[in-house]
């Protein structure tokens, strides 16, 4: 497969190439240029289908002939030591369990394949990269453990000090060795600048090998499309239904995922995008109008987004139709109180504690269900409707709100605790660039 951007199609890069420059040259995101037909590849796979075994197979379709089958084995092998799990709610709903990772949420999936890729590329060479990025919290968490002990790799993360929660700051600077934290005196947006400023340094571009490897890049996205296609598989589960899929969306690079999934061939009824009341796509769906605007805190934090980045992705598979991709995906938007009620009520109900993302996810499919069967539309529920809520996140990451709604405080993961125990790691800097620039000198030239 190869890559381009939209607006310079004819600009097309390998794999490789894409992984590492993360943004084209015209600063557009790189999409697939070609369409795979996998028909056959998917309906092989069945409940007992392993994670690795699928990932394997289908990687090794998508990224032919540029990388060779052993090869894509042993990245996935290396990246994915945890595997999606679903699990039945009820007669309509199932859950998939995105949390199994190491820092207990799906961006683990994206981040350890990123990771283990960029290994497989550079570990035999004799020169180190350093990887340079900003986080707001959790995205740093997955990518830090990832990177963690990587050939030939060294990651830099910039925080904020003081914004980001303790098991979030401590997910990021326990793990130490070639995983570096850095403090920063100021906002997201200070570090977020201060790393686009590094790029377009001369001085540090001649002397360091910096990538980026942000949420935007090509090899975070491909790895997510196959937990839909592990979901699927699930056909014994799923009563030989074809599933519609509910996606808690912010940047909707998971949702865009699963669509590359659909658009290759596999068999799903639509999507439902959940979002907060930061509601910019379900809009969009329901008007034709995409209008990004300031985002608002929630509690679903990690999906406060006003202008998601992968739009533009989404945008392409439906060749800008509006219409059609409405067809495919659903909008819903959730507030904080329906959040809540919703974690209250699963727990009373099932006796599971979701955290407020997945929650989300499961307000908005509940109210699909609801107005399908309000309009009489042979009721989905008693058509035997099975939809998918993709769990984004262990409840146990978000422990006040779960013990907020539910009453009891959610179990933590020995991953999570274990590190709240271990001692912070960081280098603490300004919001100068010198100060940003002395220290990747010193450290890495
Ligand atoms: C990042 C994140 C999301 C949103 O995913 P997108 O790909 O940005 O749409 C949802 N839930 C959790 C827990 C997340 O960390």
């Amino acid at each position: 497969m190869t890559f381009a951007s939209r607006t310079s199609p004819r600009d097309r890069v390998s794999f490789r190439e894409a992984l590492f420059t993360g943004l084209a040259r015209d600063g557009g995101l790189y999409h697939p240029v070609e369409r795979p037909d996998l028909r056959a590849l998917f309906s092989s796979f069945g409940d007992s289908t392993s994670f690795p075994e699928l990932a394997s197979l289908t990687l090794s379709r998508i990224l032919s002939p540029e990388m060779a089958e052993e090869e894509i084995t042993r990245i996935v092998s290396r990246a994915f030591s945890f595997s999606p799990v679903l699990r039945r709610l009820d007669d309509s709903i199932l859950l998939l369990e995105l949390f199994h990772g190491p820092t207990c949420a799906f961006k683990d999936y994206g981040a350890q394949f990123q990771a283990a890729a960029m290994e497989h590329f550079v570990g035999g060479s004799d020169r180190r990269i350093q990887i340079l990025v900003a986080t707001s919290g959790d995205t740093g968490s997955a990518v830090a453990h990832a990177f963690f002990r990587r050939r030939n790799i060294d990651v830099v993360i910039l925080y904020p000090s003081g914004r980001v929660s303790e098991l979030q700051e401590k997910q990021l600077t326990t793990l130490g060795e070639n995983v570096h934290a850095v403090e920063v005196s100021g906002s997201f947006d200070d570090c977020q600048r201060l790393v686009k400023q590094a790029f377009q340094d001369a001085a540090l571009r001649s002397r360091l090998r910096l990538t980026s490897a942000n949420s935007i890049n090509i090899g975070r996205l491909l790895p997510q499309s196959l937990y839909y296609v592990f979901a699927a598989a699930r056909r014994g589960l799923l009563g030989g239904r074809i599933p519609v899929i509910c996606v808690p969306s912010g940047n909707f690079g998971n949702l865009t995922a699963g669509v590359y999934a659909r658009h290759w061939g596999l068999s799903v009824d639509g999507f439902i995008a959940a979002t907060n009341v930061n509601d910019i796509v379900p809009r969009y769906l329901r008007t034709g109008q995409f209008a990004p605007r300031a985002s608002e805190r929630t509690l679903s934090n990690a999906m406060d987004v006003g202008n998601p980045s992968n739009f533009e992705r989404l945008e392409e598979i439906f060749r800008r139709d509006w219409r059609g991709m409405a067809e495919c995906i659903r909008g819903v938007a959730v507030n904080d109180n329906e959040t809540l009620a919703t974690m209250r009520d699963v727990f009373e109900r099932h006796g599971i504690q979701v955290d407020p993302h997945t929650a989300v996810g499961m307000a908005a499919a509940r109210s699909v269900l609801a107005s399908e069967a309000a309009a009489g539309t042979a009721s989905e529920a008693a058509s035997g409707a099975q939809l998918i809520v993709l769990s984004t996140a262990h409840p146990g990451k978000f422990a006040d709100t779960v013990l907020r709604a539910t009453g009891r405080d959610p179990e933590m993961p020995e991953r999570l605790a274990a590190c709240l125990k271990r001692p912070k790691q960081s280098v603490r800097i300004g919001k100068a660039f010198e100060e940003l620039s002395g220290f990747l000198l010193e450290r890495f030239d």
